[in-house]
């Protein structure tokens, strides 16, 4: 017997081979993907009662994988426009983040994650760095919970860098971070059968001393996690690096010792090539965030050069207040327009590598190629059917990887499954109910900005720039 079995459908498999298969089936079962073959020979091979899902004219893509966000961000959407980060971390983020509550932070979760799911994202990674209140991390993990997506927590960490503009009321002392890490970490590290994990997120390098840095890697030594951080996302945070540590960000960790392939770093737009070997010496994982970096005029990374030295590059939407979106479709195009436009060079990335790197090489990026990441027998059943005929912007259909890439919308995006459980189905949440969570995310938002003094960035006059 089986649980679930998606007929005919075409099946982009990111498989080792990289094989479309046209007119196939997949058979579901506990959680896992059990069987793949030729349309009707699984109706035939298993007998019995299972829900059938016809994939006719439909598209079956491995869940998308997203590696960094914020989803207390999401609360944040166009309250940064027109910033540098230098300005949009003390002006907008920082106040908001110091007045961020519990009701908030479970309003923003929600509707952070069902953003996620519905741009056919069956994975996230949230980097929680702000917590001016005790347990602000468990109503995300709540959501994770309720949701049914797939979901790492950071839990990040600051103890210095007031002299930078890191505001006093997200700063916590080290033993109150670890006692709080440990509590996570014990709690939910590998909880509802290990579709949740807990991470150590130094905020940034030079937001943390090296003594917290130390710790941190400890802990994630001893839970056997990983660790995921900012770096050289501006050349700020390599100059305020240089400043508090007396060496770059990316060489403090390596001068620490916090290196190795359960390290994930979060941009690398401003690398040197010593940085980049250094990467690759110690297999530490890359999360680009593209539209994030365009967003904030952050720069380019250098991420065909990466990909040509075999550094996994996996992707990200980073949080909403740097993007104003959790859409993983967007990040596709954005990703292969920003490194076709940067280096002139139509040939420097194709629709197919950037769709590897929002799931198998975002799967590598987590350690997690073994159960995600394709659809291939005996991986996790984490996936997304992505019906054309929902939007005009996705018909004619010529290619199914340039479709998704290029003419894709989450409007198309039907069914998702985390698991082998159907969270999303014909463009609805099945765990929870869709409209109260928009309601609540626009009340949390409006309640937010109150809060935190910044209403007069929502009644802002016609901001178009005169030259
Ligand atoms: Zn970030």
């Amino acid at each position: 017997m089986i649980d679930l079995l998606i007929k005919n459908s075409t099946l982009i498999t990111v498989n080792k081979d990289r094989e479309i298969l046209k007119n196939h089936s997949i058979a579901v079962k506990d959680k896992k993907i059990v069987d793949i073959a030729e349309n009707g020979k699984l109706e035939k091979k298993y007998n019995g009662n299972y829900k059938v899902i016809n994939g006719e004219g439909k598209f079956v893509f491995p869940g998308l994988i997203n590696t960094h966000t914020h989803l207390f961000q999401t609360l944040l959407k166009g309250m940064g426009d027109n910033m540098s980060l230098e300005d949009w971390f003390p002006k907008m983020t920082a106040p908001s983040a110091v007045h961020l509550k519990k009701d908030d932070m479970y309003a923003a979760a929600r509707l952070g994650i069902l953003e996620t799911i519905q741009s056919g994202t069956t994975t996230l990674v949230d980097y929680m760095y702000a917590h001016p209140q005790p347990k602000l991390s468990d109503p995300v993990i709540e959501g994770f919970k309720e949701l049914k997506i797939r979901g790492i927590f950071g839990r990040g960490t600051h103890n210095t860098g007031q002299q930078f503009g890191n505001p006093e009321g997200i700063i916590q002392d080290i033993d109150t971070i670890e006692e709080d890490a440990r509590r996570l970490l014990n709690e939910y590290h590998n909880s509802e059968d290990g579709r949740i994990k807990i991470w150590l997120a130094p905020a940034a390098i030079w937001t943390n001393s090296k003594k917290l840095l130390k710790l941190l890697w400890e802990l994630a030594q001893e839970y056997n996690t990983g660790l995921t951080a900012h770096i050289s996302e501006t050349p700020f945070d390599r100059n305020a690096s240089q400043e508090i540590h007396g060496d770059s960000d990316i060489k403090v960790l390596e001068n620490l010792g916090l290196v190795g392939p359960e390290v994930l770093l979060v941009h690398c737009v401003h690398l040197t090539d010593r940085d980049k070997r250094m990467i690759k010496h110690y297999d530490m994982k890359v999360s680009h965030n593209p539209v994030s970096n365009m967003y904030l005029a952050s720069g380019v990374s250098d991420v065909p050069g990466m990909i040509e030295r075999e550094i996994k590059v996996s992707l990200a939407t980073d949080g909403p207040a740097s993007n104003n979106s959790q859409d993983m479709i967007e990040v596709l195009k954005s990703t292969a327009l920003l490194h076709k436009v940067s280096s002139m060079d139509p040939t420097i990335i194709t629709a197919e590598k950037v769709l590897e790197m929002a799931t198998i090489d975002g799967a590598k990026a987590l350690g997690m190629e073994d159960e995600i990441g394709s659809i291939e027998i005996g991986k996790k059943a984490d996936l997304f059917i992505y019906n054309p005929r929902l939007s005009a912007k996705s018909i004619p259909i010529n290619h199914p990887v340039s479709t998704l890439v290029y003419s894709g919308s989450d409007r198309c995006v039907e069914t998702v499954l985390v698991d082998g459980n159907i969270i999303f189905d014909q463009g609805k949440l099945v765990t929870a109910d869709q409209e109260e969570i928009i309601t609540q995310g626009q009340k949390a938002a409006d309640g937010l900005a109150k809060r935190a003094g910044l209403e007069y960035i929502k009644n802002r006059e016609w901001a178009s720039i005169a030259f």
